[in-house]
């Protein structure tokens, strides 16, 4: 089986859940308190979809001002990105708009895009709608899921539809 190597890169606010996701994904765990991400970290993980063979090359960034201009370097040769909220607060989905605008200005132009709003395990703590959170990620042509590092819901899923939506390769 071939393979496709594919690098990903997390983007999102704070808290969030990008280094919970990427730790769900990559080892099935999580982790209540888990550590800030300092810089940038950098996992890999193997997916198999429709006999094709992925290796995700995840680039997670803490996104501190401090590291701004690494962002070039940060998105260079990106096949896909990932920008997480948290359906628990607004703040950190008002600033998706802007996180999409960091990567036009920095990220390749034939990024394929995914939307994950994160902590739907908190229901009762929701703040923004999952029609509002999928309407948007319809007008930018972005695939949409929400996620749980919690509970692992989406997880798998969130990385197989971005392997669907990957050109075809040359
Ligand atoms: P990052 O700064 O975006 O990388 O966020 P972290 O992965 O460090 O997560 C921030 C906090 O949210 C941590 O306390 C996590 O345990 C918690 N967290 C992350 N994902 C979830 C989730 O899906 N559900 C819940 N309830 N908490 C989560």
């Amino acid at each position: 089986m071939s393979m496709r190597e594919i690098k990903l890169c997390l983007l999102g606010d704070s808290g969030v859940g990008k280094s919970s996701l990427v730790q769900r994904f990559v080892s099935d765990t999580f982790n209540t308190h888990s550590q800030p991400t300092i810089g940038a970290s950098f996992m890999s993980k193997t997916l198999v979809v429709d006999d094709q063979s992925y290796k995700f090359q995840i680039w997670d960034t803490a996104g501190q001002e401090k590291y701004r201009g690494l962002a070039p370097m940060y998105y260079r040769g990106a096949a896909a990105a990932i920008i997480v909220y948290d359906i628990t607060r607004e703040s950190s989905f008002s600033a998706v708009k802007m996180w999409v605008r960091e990567l036009e200005q920095y990220g390749p132009g034939d990024v394929v895009l995914a939307i994950a709003g994160n902590k739907a395990d908190l229901v009762d703590q929701r703040e923004v709608t999952y029609d509002e959170a999928h309407k948007y990620a319809d007008q930018i042509n972005a695939t949409f899921v929400e996620t749980s590092a919690k509970t692992a819901v989406n997880v798998t899923q969130l990385f197989t539809a971005i392997t669907r939506k990957l050109p075809a390769e040359i």
